[in-house]
This record gives structure tokens, C-alpha cells and sequence, in this order.
């Protein structure tokens, strides 16, 4: 579902103050009228920093040698999420580095293992796979891809060195829609040669995609990457972008993400929940490896579930008690509602 009637523009992408002001309670109303002041509210485990990839925007690309690498082990994982496990989280995301070792040995038995013992909702973060694999993982269980596009700009994607090409991720996006799966995908907001009109075709990409949801991140230069002395994005345009995605798809999942803690520190986080987000993640990564995922940088803010609890109760909403999957399952067309293909 679509507004119908909203474009995004350079005026709100930049906009400040009032305008900016005026476009997230916009957005955010939207946000409360489709989804009343719930948030979903996933867990995140980050199960490899390997990676095959070399994207310049991030600090876990295989030219970084100065990264120790870790793959953790599935029954420490399993152990973690039956046993250990907020009690605010309904779902589960498991996320990696573009590791298809990581994928078939820790991610697909954990899945299985999750849906055989919890009810929580799976998502899953691994770059792009074998077609037999993305199958594996859906039969085991997960049910939502995330697959970010990260800029809809076809040469700057080559020359960030993102993953293949533009037109493979989309086309690999559309396959995952097609086979069953529910997606998402994401970008970043304030990349370096990147122009402002980039991020409205960022925004008019996701909305033509078959997703169910879409992220953004502001741009945070990486220790040990090609772009490590580069400005970084700021909070503005990527809390901008985020309400304009909201006004293009009200029904769609939109998190608010943790690095906005890192481009606006103390006030990031609760702002993109004023922009209409409706997902907020908690890192469950276990201590002792998640300071090798790094992304951006080694000093992250992690979301524990009391910062989680204090920036949801501030921004006036509640923890969904539905999952994000049983979300997607009720707003589904079934198969016979769907129009022909
Ligand atoms: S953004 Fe993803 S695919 Fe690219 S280097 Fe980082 S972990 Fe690998």
C-alpha cells in the first residue's frame, strides 16, 4: 500500500526545523494511524564477520586485515536464545558478513532449532547466497530476508565495490519476493559522493521493490576503510529519508537504527522512533565477539533491552506483543486474494 499521493523532495529531504518538524509528526501519524504505538521488537545475533565482499563503507570487508575474524558456534547461540533471550523479543534476526560457511554450518541449524523450540519470528542477514541455500534456510524455518541495496545509484554501487552489481541485487531481491520469502532491504543515507538527489532515488527504489520494510542508515566512516577519513552522514538526512519512506509505504517495517546513536549521540535513536519507525533491535551478539563486528567502528552503542524499554516508553509507544512474523503472516495476501502474476 502506497500513500498515492506523496512524492519525496529535495524540500524534505533537507528540510530542518519546522519543516522537518511538521514532515516526522507526518509521518509518524501515519506510522500510529497503521500501526497503533506498537514497535516490534527483534533481537540481533551477529554469527560471522567473515566476508567475501569489499564494500568501502564497511569495516568488516575482506581487505581489512587488521580485523580478527569469528565464527560463532550454533549450539552456543542456541543456547543463548532458548535460555537467555529478552522477554520483550518476539523475533530474531541473524546477521553475517557475506559468509557461506556461516550461512550453512551455524545459521541453518540454529534456525532449525529455533523454530523447533520458540515461537519467535526469523529473519536472516547473509548476503547473497546459492539459490539452494536461500532454500534451506526458508525450509528450515526463517522467514524474512534482508537484503540491502545500500544505494540505487548503479555506478557509485560499483564504486563503493558493493556486492556484484546494483542490477543482481535487485534482481536478487525480486527472486527472494517471488520464492516466498518476506524482504527487506535498506540503504545509507549521506554516502560520500553521493548527491541529495541520490537519496530520493533511494527512496523511489525501495517503494518499487516488493518489500515488506526498509532501512536507513546514516553514513558513519569505518576504522580500516577506503573511507575512514570521509565526513560523516549525520541524523538529518537519514531521519528525513526514513519519514519519507514511511509517507511512500505506511505498512511497511521501518527500524530505527543503531547507528543513530553514533550520528546524533543521545538523541539519534529516540528521534527515529518520532519519524514513524516501528522496529527497534536488541544486540543479543554474546560480548566477546561482538566487538569484531564492526561495521563503522569499535566503540558502538549497544541496544540492550533496558535502552530499548527507556527510548520506546520516551517516544510515547509500546512492545508489540505480536511478532514481526505474525505481523507479515495476518497482512498477507493468501495466494488466492493475490492478483495474477
Ligand atoms: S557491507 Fe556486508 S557485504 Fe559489504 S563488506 Fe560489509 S559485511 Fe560484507
Amino acid at each position: 500500500m502506497t500513500t498515492g499521493c506523496y512524492e519525496p523532495s529535495l524540500a524534505d529531504l533537507n528540510g530542518l526545523d519546522g519543516v522537518q518538524t511538521a514532515l516526522h509528526a507526518r509521518a509518524a501519524a501515519v506510522a500510529r494511524a497503521q500501526f497503533g504505538n506498537r514497535v516490534f521488537v527483534r533481537g540481533v545475533v551477529e554469527i560471522s564477520n567473515f566476508c567475501r565482499e569489499n564494500c568501502h563503507y564497511c569495516g568488516m570487508r575482506r581487505d581489512n586485515r587488521a580485523l580478527g575474524r569469528y565464527r560463532a558456534e550454533a549450539d552456543r547461540l542456541a543456547e543463548l536464545v532458548l535460555r537467555h533471550r529478552p522477554a520483550s523479543m518476539t523475533d530474531l534476526n541473524l546477521q553475517a558478513g557475506e559468509d557461506p560457511v556461516a550461512a550453512r554450518e551455524v545459521a541453518l541449524p540454529l534456525v532449525r532449532h529455533i523454530r523447533q523450540h520458540t515461537s519467535l519470528g526469523v529473519s536472516v542477514c547473509l548476503g547473497t547466497l546459492d539459490d539452494s541455500l536461500y532454500d534451506a534456510l526458508h525450509e528450515a524455518g526463517a522467514e524474512t530476508y534482508i537484503l540491502k541495496f545500500e544505494t540505487a545509484d548503479p555506478d557509485h554501487f560499483a564504486e563503493c565495490e558493493g556486492p556484484g552489481s546494483l542490477v543482481e541485487r535487485v534482481r536478487t531481491i525480486r527472486r527472494l519476493a517471488a520464492a516466498g520469502w518476506w524482504v527487506s532491504s535498506g540503504f545509507i543515507a549521506g554516502l560520500p559522493g553521493a548527491h541529495p538527489e541520490a537519496l530520493l532515488h533511494n527512496c523511489r527504489l525501495a517503494a518499487a521493490l516488493p518489500l515488506r520494510g526498509c532501512s536507513v542508515s546514516p553514513f558513519v566512516p569505518g576504522a580500516d576503510t577506503p573511507l575512514a577519513n570521509a565526513a560523516a552522514g549525520g541524523a538529518d538526512w537519514t531521519l528525513n529519508c526514513m519519514a519519507m519512506l514511511r509517507l511512500l509505504r505506511p505498512d511497511w517495517v521501518i527500524p530505527s537504527v543503531s547507528a543513530l546513536n553514533i550520528a546524533e549521540p543521545g538523541a539519534g535513536y529516540r528521534r527515529g522512533l518520532g519519524t514513524g519507525a516501528n522496529l527497534v533491535t536488541i544486540n543479543l551478539t554474546p560480548p566477546d565477539l561482538r566487538n569484531d563486528y564492526v561495521l563503522y567502528k569499535r566503540d558502538r552503542f549497544i541496544m540492550t533491552e533496558g535502552r530499548i524499554l527507556e527510548a520506546i516508553a520516551a517516544a510515547g509507544l509500546v512492545p508489540s506483543p505480536t511478532s514481526l512474523a505474525e505481523h507479515f503472516r495476518r497482512t498477507t495476501p493468501s495466494p488466492a486474494a493475490s492478483p495474477p502474476a
